[in-house]
């Protein structure tokens, strides 16, 4: 086992500090205490989180929803305003790994967790995303899970959350703590695509601490859903999802909000999908049309190509679930 030290901090303000000295923070534990028993990771310095009084899940003034970061997975997916409001969230959650890690894990930590790709975590492999510039055995290696959309050649790995996908779909908006201060950062800019450097995984900056998720007020009514399509039905991360939000008034789809999982380096929002539904009346046909446009980009892999129709059917199928008109 690799040295590191452990602190607990009790305010926000000393774990901004603590960052700022190069401390990981850790919560849950669920990915950063695996990973360092993999010799994945090797922080120096432990900053644990886990008292920190962001617990709470509050509407805000606009009529969104605020969800502390430290909110264990297992409790967002039951809270009755999130239930009640956006269930396209809590059947991400309730879908995400096993009852056991859902109540450890928190909303934070969710957001945050690493890829599942198994170069990454095994230490004798080329990977770019854990010791940049030796490569990536993904890319001629076996890549089946890997990522179709938003890949470069430096790394093709998908991100793993659930949760995130519904963030994207419902345009989330990420609330930091840094030693600047607090800011605010668009749930689409927040997770990076690989690009040039697939080390670098999220817009933080040195010492920032997620605080809370923030959901945006939208029309309602809302009916959303999530589906996550996978090998095993349990404990088990998605070979594609999608998360679904529409608002229907009038019988015409007045809102579509979409994003896809487990096919791009980060999760994808679908705006071609949702621009063509948007104004126009549910059927049938329309979700057909509308989800041959979720894989216009796609470039798969060797072992990967079946998840481009594999994403158009998971993208229809939800469609229908949520928007009805079977
Ligand atoms: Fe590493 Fe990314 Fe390549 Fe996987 S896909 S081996 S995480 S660089």
């Amino acid at each position: 086992m690799h040295p590191f030290s452990y602190t607990k901090v009790s305010t926000t303000g000393e774990a901004v500090v603590a960052g700022q000295r190069g401390g990981r923070f850790v919560a849950g534990g669920t990915t950063l205490v695996d990973l360092m028993r993999e010799t994945v990771e090797r922080p120096g310095a432990l900053v644990d989180i886990g008292t920190l009084p962001l617990r709470d899940i509050t509407g805000t003034a606009n009529g969104g929803l605020r969800i502390g970061a430290l909110v264990r997975m297992a409790d967002a997916a039951t809270d009755r305003g999130v239930r009640g409001t956006y269930p396209v969230i809590s059947e991400a959650l309730e879908l995400s790994a096993s009852a056991q890690l859902r109540n450890m894990a928190t909303i934070g930590g969710n957001i945050m967790q690493r890829t599942r790709c198994t170069y990454f975590r095994d230490v004798t492999a080329n990977c770019n995303k854990r010791a940049p510039g030796s490569g990536c055995a993904a890319l001629r290696g076996f890549n089946r899970g890997h990522a179709i959309l938003g890949g470069s050649d430096q790394c093709v790995a998908t991100h793993p959350s659930d949760v995130a996908v519904a963030f994207a779909a419902l345009e989330a908006t990420v609330h930091l703590l840094g030693p600047d201060g607090e800011r605010r950062v668009p749930f689409a800019d927040f997770l990076l695509r690989p690009g040039a450097s697939p080390d670098r995984e999220q817009a933080l900056r040195r010492g920032e601490l997620i605080t809370a998720v923030e959901i945006p007020a939208h029309p309602r009514p809302l009916r959303s859903g999530y589906l996550k399509v996978r090998d095993r039905q349990s404990y088990e991360f998605a070979l594609t999802s999608a998360a679904v939000a529409l608002h229907v008034q009038g019988g015409v789809i007045r809102t579509a909000k979409v994003a896809a999982g487990g096919v791009g380096t980060v999760p994808w929002k679908l705006p071609a999908v949702e621009r063509h539904l948007q104004g126009k009346r549910p059927s049938p046909a329309l979700w057909a049309e509308a989800a041959q446009r979720a894989a216009e980009d796609a470039r798969p892999l060797e072992h990967n190509g079946f998840k481009v129709e594999l994403l158009k059917r998971t993208v229809e199928r939800q469609l229908r679930i949520v928007g009805g008109a079977q």
